[in-house]
């Protein structure tokens, strides 16, 4: 659901025209890429939830600011989910070379840098090798941020009562915030497999994400995620003018 500001500047990449868009870069050095999934949530949340919500903050940085978005990738490293129905998985190759492709496209156009803006724990390694490919012919950056781990940390830490998971407290908060009439809250299952070690094997992925749930979403709360949802966005608007000032979000002692 696209919110609208007064002040919008218009800076979806899509809905640009070749002219509007040399104009557009003209006025930013940073473009929003926005990568999700397409992945099972347990039985109450959609299988998009790891695109709608990174794709709700990137509707907030676009009437904003003028860094430009681009249309949002909805699919993902999903292996972990893949035996659930819905889910659809690219293979890691293909991801590393589509993600890599994009920023190289982006970089040609004269950004200094991208926000790549993601939404899913698969995609996260994948991101920074496509980053390293992309940026070694000069003086740019790209800045992956897992938002669901960078941002709002202290008040995720603040008002969760139980881990942070997958379709659990935290990620269903957030769906009731931004698309409540997506979250089926009559179909709640809770479920907390914990292993010493990496447990890795496709045989054995049902077991140890049963329903695709890790955590507890009976705790979520449309103010929990409202909390969440707020503080995420005022992060996002910071780096992004922190990057719009030239200046990388490093802290040095
Ligand atoms: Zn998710």
């Amino acid at each position: 659901m696209r919110r609208e500001y007064p002040d919008r500047h218009m800076p979806y990449w899509l809905e640009l025209t070749h002219k509007q868009f040399i104009k557009a870069c003209h006025e930013t050095e940073v473009a929003l890429m926005v990568v999700g999934a397409l992945e099972a949530h347990g039985d109450h949340l959609p299988l998009g939830s790891d695109t709608i919500l990174p794709n709700y903050l990137a509707d907030i940085v676009a009437n904003r600011t003028k860094a430009l978005v681009l249309p949002p990738i909805p699919f993902g490293e999903s292996w972990t989910f893949e035996e659930f129905e819905g889910t659809v998985c690219v293979t890691p190759a293909a991801l590393l070379n589509y993600y890599s492709d994009v920023m190289e496209g982006v970089f040609k156009h004269g950004f200094r840098y991208i926000v790549a803006l993601n939404g899913h724990g698969g995609n996260s390694s994948l991101l920074q090798l496509a980053a390293r490919k992309s940026t070694t012919g000069g003086e740019r950056a790209v800045i992956v941020v897992n938002w669901w781990i960078d941002l709002g940390k202290e008040i995720r830490q603040k008002l969760l009562e139980s881990p942070e998971g997958h379709a659990a407290e935290d990620e269903t908060s957030e769906m009731m915030c931004v698309r409540p009439d997506l979250v089926d809250t009559s179909s709640y299952k809770s479920s907390e497999v914990k292993t010493k070690y990496a447990v890795v094997s496709a045989r054995y992925r049902g077991e140890l994400f049963p329903s695709a749930v890790r955590g507890d979403p009976t705790k979520a709360t449309r103010e929990k995620g409202s909390r969440f949802m707020e503080e995420a966005a005022r992060e996002l608007l910071e780096l992004i003018a922190q990057l719009e000032k030239g200046e990388l979000p490093l802290t040095k002692g």
